[in-house]
């Protein structure tokens, strides 16, 4: 490939802070709040116009449509999403569970409550460029905006950016599923003009089940009802109005008594890779591409969606995995699986597993801990990793990308960084007991 050499510049330091959350999906959002409330000068920055990540940029509404009544969850500031956004009038039932749908819009103005009122110094529409390295530590980033290239100073850093940017920019071992087994992109969108009476008797006639696209359950999901339709895109496809080699089909989720279907998940596109900008181009555009087509079968051939037609599309192509990053610790999906106990957990998830064919629902009350050591990044000091991009293996992603378990390491994280500026250490030199007595104060569950 062709380079150029660019020129060396003095950059205005814009702001120093204790510590810096960059990225402001469920694991940011979560770190932020988390480390204000522990007491640290704390800033979130965030490349877009809003905070939220997938739930605000995808629309992605089901923050636990897993839960079931025996489901045993960290509580935290994952559940205070879900319940701010109740009490704000953001959030309605979950259609297949015991959870709550966020309103994706208004949880933009929840997060913003959320963070002015934790004292969080907030950034907007700012691009993590580069990270300043002092030796082995992180010491802050390189940022551009409209205010042009500018530094942030920090001495503690958490990468929430999903794809593990700065991880991987500053020098930390990372890894990348390879795209052929990799999980698909989806352009997220939403209706409005649905005749809901009519679409909900359709679904009573045909229930949607698990099994109708999970290769693997443990066999109690498959009966349960899923808001899964696939038959309009088959039949559209047949009349030849869906090119053969495109696949539509998925979930949809509330449906407003307005008639609005306000997150409509059925493009799925696989051979997408999140940290080439090429491909996030092609991405979206091949993403909106099929959400027409998908409008047209839905028109064609869904009773209720006779007059739908286009709301909105999500804000931004959905990544579901990029990259992630080789921890100081790490997590199996067998661990998932089996109850796995970490002597530095700072959380529990639910046995909940939903990701390359698996579908495992926490209809018992089990669940593994979550280790502190899939969020401290190899061979760099001074930063941590949260939310999708945690270290461990192929399978237990498909617990780690949920959006509570985001949450989860997010909060760990969040208070790891508190607590690691108050007494002085690292954060992989931090007092595991320590450590966890002040997550439990802030209402996490962790064992
Ligand atoms: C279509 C779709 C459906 C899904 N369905 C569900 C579901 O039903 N339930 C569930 O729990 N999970 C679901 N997921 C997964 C879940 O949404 C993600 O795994 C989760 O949001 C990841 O959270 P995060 O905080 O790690 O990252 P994200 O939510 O991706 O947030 C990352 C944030 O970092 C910002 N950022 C990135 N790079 C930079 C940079 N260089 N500078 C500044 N900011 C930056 C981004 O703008 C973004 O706000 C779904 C995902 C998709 C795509």
């Amino acid at each position: 490939m062709q380079t150029i050499q660019e020129a060396a510049r003095s950059v205005p330091v814009m702001a120093e802070t204790g510590v810096l959350v960059v990225g402001s999906g469920p694991g940011g959002l979560a770190a932020a709040l988390a480390c204000a409330r522990q007491g640290a000068d704390t800033m979130l920055m965030e490349r877009y116009g809003c905070f939220g990540g997938n739930i605000t940029q995808a629309g992605v509404e089901s923050i636990a449509w897993y839960r079931h009544p025996q489901t045993i969850e960290a509580g935290g500031i994952g559940m205070e999403f879900e319940q701010r956004a109740i009490e704000m009038d953001a959030a309605v039932p979950e259609i297949q569970s015991t959870s709550h749908a966020l309103h994706t819009e208004s949880f933009k103005y929840v997060a913003d409550r959320l963070v002015i009122e934790s004292d969080v110094r907030a950034l907007l529409h700012c691009y993590f460029v580069e990270p300043i390295m002092n030796g082995a530590r992180i010491a802050g980033i390189i940022t551009e905006s409209k205010s042009g290239r500018q530094a942030i100073l920090a001495r503690r850093v958490i990468d929430a950016t999903g794809d593990a940017d700065i991880a991987a920019r500053a020098g930390a071992p990372c890894s990348q599923t390879p795209l052929s087994d990799r999980l698909g992109v989806t352009v997220t969108f939403a209706c409005s003009g649905v005749d809901k009476k009519r679409f909900m008797e359709y679904v009573k006639a045909h229930p949607g089940s698990y099994k109708q696209w999970a290769d693997e359950t443990t066999g109690k999901e498959d009966n349960m009802f899923s808001p899964y339709i696939a038959e309009p895109f088959q039949k559209a496809q047949a009349a030849g109005a869906i090119p053969a080699d495109v696949e539509i089909a998925g979930t949809w989720s509330s449906i407003s008594d307005e008639g609005e279907a306000t997150y409509l998940n059925v493009v799925y596109m696989p051979g997408y890779d999140c940290t080439d900008v090429w491909d996030l181009t092609r991405g979206e555009m091949d993403g909106r591409q099929q959400a027409m087509w998908a409008i047209g079968a839905l028109n064609k051939y869904l009773p209720g969606f006779e007059k739908a037609r286009l709301r909105s599309f999500g804000a931004s192509l959905g990544t579901r995995e990029s990259r992630k990053i080789i921890g100081r610790g790490s997590l199996s999906g067998h661990q998932t699986r089996s109850r796995a106990r970490f002597k530095d957990a700072i959380g529990i998830f639910p046995e909940f597993l939903d990701a390359y064919g698996i579908v495992i629902l926490p209809t018992t009350g089990r669940y593994f801990q979550v280790p502190y050591g899939i969020m401290l990044p190899q061979k760099v000091d001074n930063l941590l990793v949260v939310g999708r991009a945690v270290a461990g293996d192929r399978e237990s992603h498909a617990a780690t990308r949920q959006m509570m378990c985001c949450a989860v390491t997010g909060q760990g994280a969040g208070v790891a960084a508190a607590v690691s500026l108050q007494e002085g250490v690292t954060p992989a030199e931090v007092d595991i007991k320590k450590l966890q007595i002040a997550i439990k104060k802030q209402g996490v569950r962790i064992d």
